[in-house]
């Protein structure tokens, strides 16, 4: 079976709004700052972007509070941007918009009891798919409560996490949603995403050290942080 190409199917909708003068409203669901970088310089110039972070999967609240303060600050300095209209270095132009942000609900025990017997799953495994399917569900739910057509997330972009597995529980947690609305609700949709290809990766990493972002060297979970320390004293 052929792989799907997440990065070409969403630029494909993209041309298709472009034919059509649209400018969709978006509830990207936003891991941290470093992924957002590109996201954003990306999908501002297409999208009405609000940036949704709900992560309780960030187990230590001090670590996220203060990747939600990073969220916060990239999304003011590319606000000003647009206000000034001075995008030098950047890849994106006058065509960018502003962008919004939605901080959702912080509570850890929402994430605990989703992976509970998982804990020690290698991370990109099944403790993963569930926190996937947490945080995009909710996601979906604020898309369809507040009024936004499409929803997507940052972390496609991370090479450490699987961009059909992310596909899949997001369009899941669109049908979820859809069918919780009934037939005559507003329908969301989750754009497909690999942020990662055409070089986003590499760009999120230059656009951190433009904006002196705070890049964590684990996941979120504490889990994800045992197991980076792990390997860290292995290669010591
Ligand atoms: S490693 Fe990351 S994606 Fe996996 S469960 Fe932990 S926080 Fe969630």
């Amino acid at each position: 079976m052929n792989k799907v190409n997440y990065s070409k199917e969403l630029e494909k909708r993209i041309v298709e709004f472009q034919k059509k003068n649209e400018v969709p409203k978006l509830l990207l669901h936003a891991c941290c700052a470093p992924c957002s970088s590109h996201c954003l310089e990306y999908l501002r110039e297409y999208f009405d972007v609000t940036v949704f972070f709900y992560n309780p999967n960030i187990t230590e609240s001090e670590e996220y509070y203060k990747r939600v303060a990073e969220e916060k600050r990239l999304i003011e300095a590319y606000n000003r941007q647009v206000d000034a209209q001075d995008f030098e270095g950047m890849h994106s132009g006058e065509r960018a918009r502003k962008i919004g942000i939605i901080e959702g609900e912080y509570d850890v025990k929402q994430y605990l009891d989703v992976v509970r017997g998982l804990e020690d799953v290698p991370e990109g495994g099944e403790r993963c798919r569930k926190c996937f399917e947490l945080r995009l569900r909710e996601t979906a739910e604020i898309a369809a409560k507040e009024g936004f057509e499409y929803f997507t997330t940052t972390l496609t972009i991370s090479p450490l996490k699987n961009a059909d597995v992310l596909n899949e529980v997001g369009a899941q947690a669109a049908e979820y949603v859809n069918g919780k609305m009934g037939a005559d609700g507003r329908k969301v949709v989750f754009l497909p995403s690999d942020f990662k290809k055409k070089e986003g990766y590499k760009r999120s990493i230059e656009l951190s050290q433009m904006f002196g972002l705070y890049r964590q060297d684990y996941c979120g979970c504490g889990f994800s942080k045992a197991e980076r320390e792990r390997q860290k004293a292995e290669t010591e």
